[in-house]
Order: structure tokens, then sequence, then C-alpha cells
């Protein structure tokens, strides 16, 4: 029996058929993928079309069907996704009015500066647990509404729908009929009360967004819609649903408080499981909704590195000290430590726990030894002491200890990097055999929405990849210590 995982990403569009094994194990047996284009219509804006996004999806899994061995074999579907990115459409025609606002579209920093300003954040964070930012779906919402003429007048009247990209598809699957989100990508919206998991009046009005232009809020895991049977010959089920960095979550099985999850690509996304209960964040980490499922409702706190493998791209691309990004792995080995050499990648500012957007890189401690392995060392030891920071400010608000720290994305096939994060973080880390996490948590989800498993615990899979700490008290107090300084200097040369 196979399940279709439909992953539609910033930069690409996937479906991906698992095969559910007698265990509940869910192995992949086809896959097919379509790159999106980006449209940047102004400085700081970034769009996508989701009438491509759309068309995408609906071939993708077209192909993966057919390779699989036709729709008769397929169960159900789930569905993951960049999040945030939000879309406005025509109830009557299902058509897009305009483009959709993606996450990292800067365009209504204006919006969230003024409502900052008027004293709104504490009250938007308690209810949310997000700051207020233009990263998340609101303002976006209300900029469409505001964008296209006669909208907002016609959104009152249910003639108009928006939504974040799981909606719109799960619109477009179910031919009209579902207009629903799922309570993971609804947190993300700054509209959704994190406790009842419902939309606020209080704040729909706050960031001018008409209720009745918004989904319903659903389950992670449950029936979702029903796929109109002209699409792909049959009518599937959609019975699952979340968003990227959550369905990651699953995937990698981070179910309990305690779990983490860290997808090393260009930048780094940590989110841990705190639990059934919400954590308010006091260092600026994001409060979310894990996922809800089974009946049960499990929190995250989310946190972010600007710069990780995107360090690993400056020494190729850059400084030119290498000439592919695994060769950096050999050249770290060849030296017995850092030297003192430290970098500190704030290419476009620093994170949590720092908070200085104005900050950039640096690289402290040179001396007439260094040559191009101290800086490759030192670009990949800063991975491990800013996922440390991070670690260290998920502690300060009072999370769960960590008991793993489960690692995905191209940067985890750096075997070094991944020691040091272990010895730096003092915790095991996990990578496991296979890399696609995203969608997999989908599937699992969409497996337990449709009865076929009886829970998310990952079935038995091929052996991960661990790193367990083994670094001295003193050796990494001394390392954290000049990281710490190195930091300092990064701030402070910016000032
Ligand atoms: P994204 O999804 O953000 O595009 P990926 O998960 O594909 O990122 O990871 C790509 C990043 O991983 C690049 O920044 C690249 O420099 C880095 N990378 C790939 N292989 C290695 C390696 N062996 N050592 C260190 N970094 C690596």
């Amino acid at each position: 029996m196979l399940i279709l995982s439909i992953d539609q990403g910033t930069t690409s569009t996937r479906a991906i058929a698992f095969e559910l094994g007698p265990d509940g194990d869910l192995s992949p047996v086809a896959v097919s993928q379509i790159e999106l284009a980006q449209h940047f219509p102004a400085s700081g804006w970034v769009e996508h079309d989701a009438a491509e996004i759309w068309a995408a999806t609906l071939q993708t899994c077209r192909e993966v069907i057919k390779k699989a061995g036709g729709v008769g074999r397929f169960a159900v579907i789930g569905i993951t996704n960049q999040r945030e990115t939000s879309v406005i459409w025509d109830a009557a025609t299902g058509e897009p009015l305009h483009r959709a606002i993606v996450w990292q579209d800067r365009r209504t920093a204006g919006v969230t500066a003024a409502l900052t300003e008027a004293g709104h954040e504490a009250a938007v964070q308690a209810a949310t647990g997000l700051i207020l930012d233009p990263y998340f779906s609101a303002t976006k919402y209300a900029w469409l509404l505001d964008a296209v003429p006669g909208a907002r007048d016609r959104a009152e009247r249910g003639e108009v729908k928006l939504g974040t990209i799981e909606s719109w598809l799960i619109w477009k699957l179910t031919g009209g009929v579902a207009h629903v989100t799922d309570a993971t990508n609804a947190s993300r919206t700054s509209l959704m009360d994190l406790k009842t998991l419902q939309w606020r009046d209080d704040l729909c009005a706050l960031f001018k967004v008409p209720r009745q232009a918004l989904p319903a809020i659903m389950g992670c895991a449950e029936p979702l819609g029903v796929c109109d049977p002209s699409l792909f010959g049959e009518a599937l089920a959609i019975t699952g649903a979340a968003g990227d960095q959550q369905a990651a979550l699953v995937g990698h099985g981070a179910l309990n408080p305690g779990d983490a999850k860290i997808t090393y690509g260009t930048g780094a996304f940590l989110v841990a499981n705190v639990g059934a209960e919400p954590v308010a964040s006091t260092r600026r980490l994001l409060g979310t909704l894990a996922y809800r499922a089974g009946g049960a409702t499990a929190y995250a706190l989310e946190g972010s590195i600007f710069s990780a493998g995107s360090a690993i791209q400056w020494l190729r691309d850059g400084a030119r000290m290498i000439s592919e990004s695994r060769q950096s792995e050999a050249m770290a080995q060849s030296l017995p430590d850092n030297g003192g050499v430290y970098l500190v990648p704030g290419f476009t500012g620093l994170g949590a726990p720092w908070w200085k957007a104005e900050a950039r890189g640096a690289v402290v401690g040179l001396t007439r030894d260094a040559g191009p392995a101290h800086f490759v060392r030192a670009a990949l030891e800063a991975l491990a002491y800013q996922t440390r920071d991070l670690l260290d400010a998920l502690a300060d608000d009072g999370a769960p200890p960590l008991k793993t720290l489960k690692v995905d994305g191209g940067v985890t096939a750096n075997a070094f990097a991944m020691q040091f994060v272990a010895d730096i973080c003092q915790v095991e880390v996990e990578r496991p055999a296979f890399q696609e996490m995203t969608a997999l948590g989908a599937a699992r989800l969409a497996a337990l929405g449709a009865g076929l498993v009886p829970d998310l615990s990952p079935g038995v899979a091929q052996a991960p990849a661990r790193w367990a700490p083994r670094m001295g008290d003193d050796e990494r107090e001394r390392l954290l210590k000049g990281w710490r300084a190195a930091v300092q200097a990064a701030i402070i040369a910016a000032q």
C-alpha cells in the first residue's frame, strides 16, 4: 500500500510515493520534482505563481502515480509545504487573484514596525508565540486584500479566499470543496491562538484580515478533503498536512519533550519539541505548534541560524579556499585544533540569541601560522557554536533538557562538523540514513490520519549515524570562551 506525499517547497515541488510496510515503516519508491520560478518584483519582495505551484503539484503527482504502478496502489495523500507563503484566490473561479507572497518577502516590514511601535508585540507573542515580523502570513494577507481591487469587500462576503500553500492545494485537489488549513500552518499566520488552536477575532481585527476569508483549522492527521476523481482517476483522500519544519520533526520521530531536530542547509533551522503545553520564549525564539495528531497536541520552540552551509559556500565561491564543499572535512581534520582562529559567519547579521541584524562576519585570532585550513575549520566549528547558542537559549526558556539532536540537510554529510556539534553541545547527534524527513513526516501524518498506523512513532528504519560527545569540559569551555569573544568582536566591528 502506498502513500502519496506532496512536498511543496520554496524552490521546487515534489511528490514522493512511500510504501507502508507491515511494521509501519515507510520506504520511498518513486519521486518526481519540478523547479519553481522565483519572482523578485522589487527589492525585498519575493513572489511565487500559485497557478504554477498547482500545475506542478498535479504533474508531479501524476508522474509518481504512474511510476509507482497506478492510482489503485495508493491509499491516501499527505501534504507538507513552505510555510507562511500567502495565497489569495477567487472562490468561484478557483483562480489566484495575485501572485503568492513568499515567506522571505519583507514588503510589510513597515506594518509590523508600526504595530511594534504601538506596543502590540507582547500581546501578539502571548497569544501566538510569534514576534511581530513580516515573515508571518497576517500582514501578507492584508497587503493582498488591499492590492487586489474589490478583494476586501468580496472577502467579507466569502467570495475571496485566503490560505497558505497547503490550504490552496487542498482547495484545488478537492475541486473547491474544502477550504481548510492544518494547525501547524495556521500557527505561522499570527492569527491563531496557540492554546485554543482557533483564529482570534482580536488578531483578525488588529491585522485587518476578515475571518470569513480564512480556512477552517484542522488537525494534522485527519480527513481534510477528498480529491476530485477526475484528477487522478480515483477519489483519494487527503489525511495529513503540516508545515515543512514541523513535518520534518515528525519525520525524525522527534515526538517527545527534549527531542529536537536541526536542518543544516544554507541556513539552519532548529525545532525543539517542548511537550503538551506551549513555552513562552524570553530569548526571542518562536513558539509554535509541533503537531496536533491522534488526539495529542505537541508544542515546539524554533530558532534559526542565518548562515550555516552558506559559510562553506563562501569559502568555495567567495574566498576560493576550497573547490568543493566536501573538501572541508579533510582540511579541518588536517589540523590538530583551531589554532585559536574563530570565524563568525555574520554575513547577513546574527540571529538568536544575539539578534544583531547589523553585525557582519569576522575572523579573529589569526597568527602567521594560519592558512586556509584554519578558515575552513573555523567555519565548520562555527556551526557547532551557533547551535550551542540556540540550545542555550532553549534552556534559558525552560525547555525540557535535550535528549538527542536529530540532524538532516547537506552539511550533515560532514562527519567532522557533526562530531564537533556533539562535543560542543554535549548531546548525542543522530543522522537518519534516509534524509527526506519533510516528505516522510507528511506521509506518516497521512497514514495516521487514515488509521493505517496506530501512532506517529517511526517504524524500523535503516540504522542512523550517531556521534556521541567525547570532548573534555575544559577544552569545551575554552573554545566557547574564544567563540563568545569572537562574536563580541564581530558586533563591535559593525558598530
Ligand atoms: P538547502 O536545502 O538550503 O539548499 P542543502 O540541505 O542542500 O541546502 O545543503 C547545502 C549546503 O550544504 C551548502 O551550503 C553546502 O555548502 C553544504 N555542504 C554540502 N556538503 C558539505 C560537506 N561535505 N561539508 C560541509 N558543507 C557541505
